[in-house]
């Protein structure tokens, strides 16, 4: 491969965004490439001038730092595959690169092969993935290619037809925890609405396994804007917060009867609690600006230290609009002299929407 290639798995119908993201962040990292995708492909290959430029952006940015690639890969070929023995074909293209990149590829740590998430890729290309994985592992174990190594990085191919498969690699601290960044999270029985699937993938993301009871335990206190019927307040509660749900609708009953919950039936924009709370979230449906300048607001005002909030994205100029949200709230806690971390990603959960996290640091 004489170019360099970044590949990117995302929210299929959202391959512009993930594209445009992957542009951004190498032209910071003083890159500068194009993308190419197809619409509802859920893949997007980010085109760099050589393989060189691809290995800096992978080792300048870090995958926490992407908001729309829910994977992301160190591109090392193309390989075509014949009809019959692809194992081979793979294992022949793995000489090639090694040959040109003049030193060994490997030892990996596993192999991987996965499917871009899209109504595009057919059953039978599914199916094939999921049966070539062993063959394939074995065959790359035997040539002395894997080794039981977790720092070293792992092998992926990145299968959308049987034409033709991308191969890459993903490095340990540096990917998803989640096999092609799809958490397999269980709708918990008693949980009011599927939305509290979201709030429980944004944790698990954003905040690292060992600050869970610091951050998340200990009764806390919460607020949740636009809260019913109680996906996320449910999640709240499971965790052992008191939660004050602000939202004219009803609230599920049997969450109420937790005790841990007061229904405050008020206007989430104007409502503010008396004391300072822990935790701040908010699921409203409303304009990205107007959420944005809320949680602004309550940061500034000392009225919450994390604050977990979804903004609905418009149709067109999704990544503009969260630049543009990204900039104003930077701006305003900069104002104010605060100190922070801000997260944010499109989750295997959200649909039109992205989540963000703010942690107040001082
Ligand atoms: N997070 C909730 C869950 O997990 O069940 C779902 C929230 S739903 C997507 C959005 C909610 O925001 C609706 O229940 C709506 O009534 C509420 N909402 C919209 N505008 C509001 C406002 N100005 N004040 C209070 N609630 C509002």
């Amino acid at each position: 491969m004489t170019q360099g290639m970044i590949g990117a798995l995302c929210r299929a119908g959202f391959e512009s965004e993930c594209g445009q993201e992957l542009m951004a962040v190498a032209a910071e990292a003083g890159l500068f490439g194009y993308f190419q995708s197809s619409r509802n492909s859920g893949w997007v290959l980010l085109l760099l001038p050589d393989p060189q430029q691809a290995r800096t952006l992978m080792s300048r940015v870090n995958w926490e730092q992407l908001v729309f690639a829910r994977e992301w890969f160190l591109g090392l070929a193309l390989v075509s595959l014949p009809e019959s023995d692809r194992v081979s074909a793979v294992l022949e293209a793995l000489k090639e690169e090694s040959t040109r990149g003049q030193g060994p590829l490997g030892p990996f740590s596993r192999l991987e092969i996965q499917v871009p998430d899209s109504d595009r890729v057919s059953g039978d290309v599914q199916q094939f993935a999921r049966k070539w994985t062993a063959p394939l592992s074995r065959a790359l174990r035997q040539s002395g290619r894997l080794v039981e190594d977790s720092e070293s990085p792992r092998l992926d191919l990145v299968l959308s037809d049987f034409d033709e498969v991308f191969m890459g690699l993903t490095f340990p601290g540096n990917r998803s925890p989640y096999l092609g960044g799809i958490p397999r999270l269980r709708m918990p029985a008693s949980a009011p609405s599927r939305s509290t699937l979201k709030l429980e993938e944004a944790w698990k993301l954003f905040i690292p396994e060992d600050q869970w009871l610091s951050t998340l335990g200990n009764g806390a206190q919460a607020v949740d804007l636009g809260a019913a019927p109680g996906g996320w307040t449910w999640q709240l509660v499971e965790q052992g917060m008191m939660v004050h749900a602000v939202d004219n609708g009803p609230m599920d009953p049997a969450l109420m009867a937790s005790g841990h919950v007061t229904h405050v039936q008020e206007d989430a924009f104007s409502w503010r609690p008396r004391r300072a709370v822990d935790w701040l979230v908010c699921d409203i449906a409303d304009k990205p600006a107007r959420v944005t300048a809320l949680m602004g607001l309550w940061l500034t005002q000392g009225l919450c230290r994390h604050c977990l909030f979804n903004l609905k994205l418009p149709m067109k100029q999704r990544w503009e609009t969260w630049l543009e949200c990204r900039e104003r709230l930077e701006q305003t806690l900069r104002k104010a002299g605060l100190r922070y971390r801000i997260r944010a990603r499109h989750l295997y959960h959200d649909r039109e929407e992205i989540t963000c996290y703010v942690q107040r640091l001082d």
